[in-house]
């Protein structure tokens, strides 16, 4: 394909890319910009679980491209990038198709990592996209329809057993979910909901270790364990070997088995294979093997090429892989990519952690205001829906400067306050605003789930 001298390409469509590209139309840059991804749709992570239990739908959930996009002057390709030529600048997809570029905007995200556990690849489902989400959906329903056909009470339990292997957020999250969730379902089968099983096992000796998360270690803890089913923890647990229908793992030197039908892989995340193969040395990559940027999310060598989110990072700066780094990295990216075309100043990307919202079950989550402040049960569940609701993307013609997301109010602008009465009164001021917009926001969303609860399985929407 011959291309315009003046081009630049966002490789995947991901909370970076999106909002680089959402950003580049709204700024009106003046270049052409191509945003390349493999699937026809924008995947919003954090709420694939109430895609998975019908709380949410596709459109919201899983929005294609084509609509986001629409009127932005963003060219979408839907194709897969095979390689990535940085000294020819050059890209080249599956289809066949060679894009040249004058700058490029790495947002390929990261994948799953299995640690070499034997199995685990082929058995165990993971949680990454809508087709995960579909699968899962289709595995957990097929195992209830199956074990109320079963008169054999050791068959029955294993078909009603489910593995959640790691307890960072993803899993303390899925495991949070299903445990509110199977039990529903199976009732509505006809079987007895209490034989259900959500078994979380995990290698060390605590849930959310290591993890942004873990100030709510004990209030996640506690809420898993008033599910309708109470989750189960088997800690300190090394995953060996995921068998079709059991978990094989290591525990105080002795090997053990957990039988299970359905098994869910949340632990391990792995580089981008693409992002391993460019030609970066080791010395200007971190222990992931990602490649360092500058402050300005730019390749150390290659500085018309930024990069940001889940597949970058930033040298002595290290920021956790999270939708909310991610996205703010895209507005910066966008911003900089504009300043480079006009001639302008470049600016460091500021990336505001505002603190952590976890799902603890259906209509239960917990809110963490800058480690400070945390709010549980529905008003958390309510904080944290109607969080996602305002960062959701929408059509450019309809664009919201969605960088101002709803949290600059409560995390951003209170976090320097040294007055911390002031602060609570106003965030507690701010948290009622939200809860307000949230209940709205649950009001529409009950109308969405009361429609899809004719719909047996999720659909491609
Ligand atoms: C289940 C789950 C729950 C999460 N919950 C939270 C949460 O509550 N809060 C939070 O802050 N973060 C959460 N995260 C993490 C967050 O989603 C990621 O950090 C964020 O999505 C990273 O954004 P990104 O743009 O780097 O990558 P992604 O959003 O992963 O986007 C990468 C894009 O690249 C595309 N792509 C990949 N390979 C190719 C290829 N070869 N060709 C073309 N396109 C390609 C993909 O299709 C994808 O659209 C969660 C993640 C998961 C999996």
């Amino acid at each position: 394909m011959n291309s315009p001298v003046y081009q630049t390409l966002i490789l995947g469509g991901g909370f970076t890319g999106l909002f680089t590209a959402l950003n580049l139309a709204h700024e009106h840059y003046p270049r052409s910009v191509i945003l390349i991804d493999k699937d026809d749709r924008f995947c919003f992570k954090p709420l694939l679980y109430e895609y998975c239990t019908g709380e949410m739908d596709a459109e919201q959930v899983v929005p294609r491209f084509e609509k986001l996009l629409k009127d932005s002057g963003v060219i979408f390709v839907q194709d897969a990038v095979q390689s990535i030529e940085l000294h020819q600048r050059a890209v080249k997809l599956t289809s066949g198709t060679t894009y040249n570029y004058s700058n490029l905007v790495l947002a390929l995200g990261s994948v799953t990592g299995y640690f070499h556990v034997e199995g685990a690849r082929e058995n165990a489902l993971p949680l990454r996209t809508q087709e995960d989400a579909i699968a899962l959906d289709r595995k957990l329903r097929d195992c209830m329809q199956r074990a109320t056909q079963i008169e054999d009470a050791e068959q029955r339990r294993k078909l009603l057993t489910v593995a959640v292997i790691g307890a960072g957020a993803s899993g303390v999250e899925m495991a949070g979910t299903l445990a509110d969730l199977l039990p529903h379902w199976y009732e509505a089968l006809g079987g007895n909901s209490q034989e259900i099983r959500v078994v979380l096992l995990n290698h060390s000796k605590e849930i959310l270790e290591g993890d942004i998360n873990h100030y709510l270690r004990e209030i996640a803890e506690q809420e898993l364990k008033k599910r309708a089913v109470p989750v189960e923890f088997i800690f300190g647990a090394e995953a060996t070997a995921i068998y079709p229908d059991a978990v094989e793992y290591k525990r105080d030197d002795k090997t053990e088995t957990l039988p299970a039908s359905a098994i869910i892989w949340t632990t391990g995340t792995n580089t981008h294979p693409l992002i391993k193969d460019l030609p970066i040395s080791q010395e200007n990559r971190d222990h992931h093997g990602r490649p360092f940027v500058t402050t300005t999310m730019q390749l150390l060598d290659f500085p018309e090429v930024f990069a940001g989110g889940d597949c970058a990072a930033i040298k002595d700066n290290s920021l956790p892989p999270t939708a909310q780094v991610a996205y703010q990295q895209g507005n910066a990216i966008a911003h900089n990519l504009k300043a480079m075309a006009l001639g302008q100043q470049l600016k460091p990307a500021e990336v505001n952690l505002r603190g952590t919202l976890l799902k603890l079950g259906i209509d239960n989550s917990v809110a963490n205001i800058f480690d400070r402040f945390q709010i549980e049960g529905e008003i958390g569940h309510l904080i944290r829906q109607g969080t996602y609701l305002e960062l959701l993307p929408t059509p450019v013609h309809d664009f919201k400067v969605t960088s101002d997301w709803l949290k600059d109010e409560i995390f951003h602008r209170h976090m320097h306050s040294g007055e911390a009465i002031e602060t609570a009164v106003k965030v507690a001021g701010v948290i009622g605003g939200v809860v307000v917009g949230a209940i709205i926001a649950k009001k529409l969303l009950n109308m969405v789930t009361d429609d899809q609860k004719s719909q047996p399985q999720l659909q491609r929407g």
